[in-house]
């Protein structure tokens, strides 16, 4: 089964960057994919640089993301960002529940679904991870844990808020460790995801689109696209590097 689902390529630049070198950065990637049409494509960058990327963008097609948002609208809240200023700044998706936030950052499934609630309710896009550890896969608890993670979202959701998000599968063992999940082992995960979304809420779950993290990059993006319930990739280390991201963007769009 081959999906009509756009695909999305997100890259999520994670805390990278300065202004000389994301100027650098986007300007390579507007020329790149100039009249690409094949794939949604977003950059998620730190959100100080969040108003440059805007203008640097603006002529393109490429979307603007950020790497997290408040769960709270406004308010005594020292250091966080309201889904209302990411609005403003032009933002249409945002990052929540990446395994980092979850692991250095102490973000519960409690917490990350309170973000994904106040996204969505923004006309946000969450991009909402879920991955499980090494040592879970090696206990056979993958799905558990991924239910786990994923029931948090689809509890805080409506049928449309759930249409319109993006569920990144990111096995944690593969964030930035050159170790990818075969295609074949991400496809199981995703077609896990998609029967449990359409548990909930079968419209949405044939709508909604599940991209895969972990590692991807040039050479291994195709063969991962390819699989019928991945309609995507989040982008880590390759979305720093020019070229490559607008080879895996190429890639998701049937090199169009
Ligand atoms: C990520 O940070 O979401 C990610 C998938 O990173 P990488 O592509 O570097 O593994």
């Amino acid at each position: 089964m081959s999906s009509t689902r756009r695909k999305l390529i997100a890259g999520n630049w994670k805390m990278h960057g300065s202004l000389a070198v994301n100027r650098e950065l986007l300007a390579r990637l507007v020329v790149g994919l100039q009249g690409f049409t094949g794939a949604d494509v977003a950059v998620c960058v730190p959100a100080p640089y969040l108003a440059q990327a805007i203008e640097l963008v603006r002529s393109s097609s490429i979307k603007l993301g950020a790497q997290t948002a408040s769960e709270f609208a406004s308010g005594a809240y020292t250091g966080e960002i309201a889904c209302s200023m990411l609005t403003d700044l032009g933002c249409s998706h945002v990052i929540v529940g990446h395994s980092e936030r979850r692991s250095l950052f102490g973000e519960t499934n409690a917490r990350v679904a309170a973000k994904f609630a106040a996204v969505a309710l923004a006309g946000l896009t969450p991009v909402a991870c879920v991955g499980e550890t090494w040592a879970e896969r090696e206990a056979g608890a993958t799905e558990a844990v991924i239910a786990a993670q994923l029931d948090a979202y689809l509890a805080v959701s409506s049928e449309v808020q759930l249409a319109n998000a993006v569920i990144a599968y990111e096995p944690v063992w593969a964030i930035g460790t050159g170790k990818t999940a075969t295609p074949e082992e991400a496809q199981a995960v995703h077609a896990f995801i998609r029967r449990r979304i359409a548990g909930r809420a079968a419209g949405a779950a044939t709508e909604m689109r599940i991209v895969y993290g972990g590692s991807v990059n040039a050479a291994n993006a195709a063969k991962l696209f390819a699989c019928a319930d991945i309609d995507g990739g989040l982008v880590g280390g390759a979305s720093l590097k020019a070229d490559d991201f607008v080879a895996i963007c190429k890639a998701a769009g049937g090199n169009s």
